[in-house]
């Protein structure tokens, strides 16, 4: 098969768009997509200046996703003086799985020579993720931990940094997920938290009295095996294998429905998207200053709706510790 354009041989065809590509306008049209998406959701901004230049805060964890996204970005605003972009990695402490996929970040950071920074929940929670998954005192799933862990030591880290914004490689197909979860839940507070925290164009999100860093996903809408295909065509540094705390359960179930209905019915995950981001929207709209009034954690500072903010109490259950500050 031909690509669709020029006469190179094709080397993948997209079912819910219908065309063929070859290596090179595969290339292009995933670039392009990301680009397309930086400028629809206002990502740079007026106020970025040569003098003043913005900095975004790249999470950087060595799979395909994330090492996509800060190639990408390099190739575009490497010789934009309004943008200065920092790749951050966070080291769970998960024995065998981390210290590979941080080789792939040091690779790709040192090709590519942008500034690399690693956090790690020992030095910043006295934990590791391999512990906390062997203990589990709250009987939760380790990823439930671990993504506040996550969350507080990314926003943190971008508040120190002082980065602008805190940009991460979620794809389409982790989006369509995200989106089809918070629907089934039926929690439309959930749903419109989520457009002013990450999903919404920067000009119609309600960000001033955000205390957090605001963040974007200029990769959703992209699909995961495209990304996986660019990663593979480009022959960049990822790691691949999964780490072997992986649990969202739920999150499984609605990827393996996603993908059933996605061959049954291409441009699913594009449509439901598309109407998600709408609806998300309007609940944003409805809801805005009806959430719990944030105050300062009484430990460490971080926002939260009263108390200790909830990684201050995963830490005390697991018995890890706040450094002194
Ligand atoms: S799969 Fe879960 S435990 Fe493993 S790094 Fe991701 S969030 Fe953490
Ligand atoms: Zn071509
Ligand atoms: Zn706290």
């Amino acid at each position: 098969m031909e690509c669709d354009s020029c006469s190179e041989p094709a080397i993948t065809h997209a079912a819910y768009s219908g065309v063929h590509l070859c290596e090179t306008h595969f290339r292009r049209s995933v670039e392009s997509r990301v680009r397309k998406r930086i400028r629809e959701d206002g990502l740079l901004s007026e106020r970025a200046t040569p003098e003043e230049p913005e900095t975004w805060l790249v999470g950087l964890s060595g799979g395909k996703d994330s090492v996509v996204l800060t190639q990408i970005l390099h190739e575009t605003f490497a010789e934009d003086p309004r943008i200065e972009l920092v790749a951050l990695t966070i080291h769970e402490g998960i024995d065998g799985y981390r210290d590979a996929s941080l080789a792939a970040c040091l690779e790709l950071t040192d090709d590519l020579g942008i500034d690399h920074e690693v956090v790690s929940y020992a030095e910043e929670y006295g934990l590791e993720m391999d512990d906390v998954a062997a203990e589990d005192p709250l009987g939760m799933a380790p990823c439930a931990y671990c993504g506040v862990f996550r969350r507080d030591a990314l926003s943190r880290y971008a508040e120190q940094y002082g980065a602008d914004k805190l940009l991460t490689g979620h794809n389409l197909d982790d989006e369509a997920q995200t989106a089809m979860m918070n629907l089934l839940s039926g929690d439309v507070t959930q749903i419109a938290r989520h457009f002013d925290a990450s999903l919404g164009s920067f000009e119609s999100r309600e960000i001033d009295d955000d205390p957090f860093v605001p963040r974007a996903k200029p990769l959703r809408d992209v699909p995961e095996k495209e990304v996986a295909l660019y990663a593979h065509v480009r022959e960049l540094p990822t790691h691949m294998a999964e780490c072997p705390h992986a649990s969202e359960a739920y999150r499984g179930e609605i990827q393996a429905h996603l993908h059933e209905l996605e061959d049954g019915h291409p441009g699913t995950r594009h449509s439901i998207m598309a109407g998600y981001e709408e609806l998300a929207r309007l609940a944003a709209e409805a809801y805005r200053g009806d959430g719990a009034e944030m105050t300062d954690c009484e430990r460490c500072g971080a926002p939260t709706t009263g108390g200790l903010c909830r990684k201050c109490e995963l830490v005390d259950a697991v018995g890890g510790e706040l450094p002194s500050r």
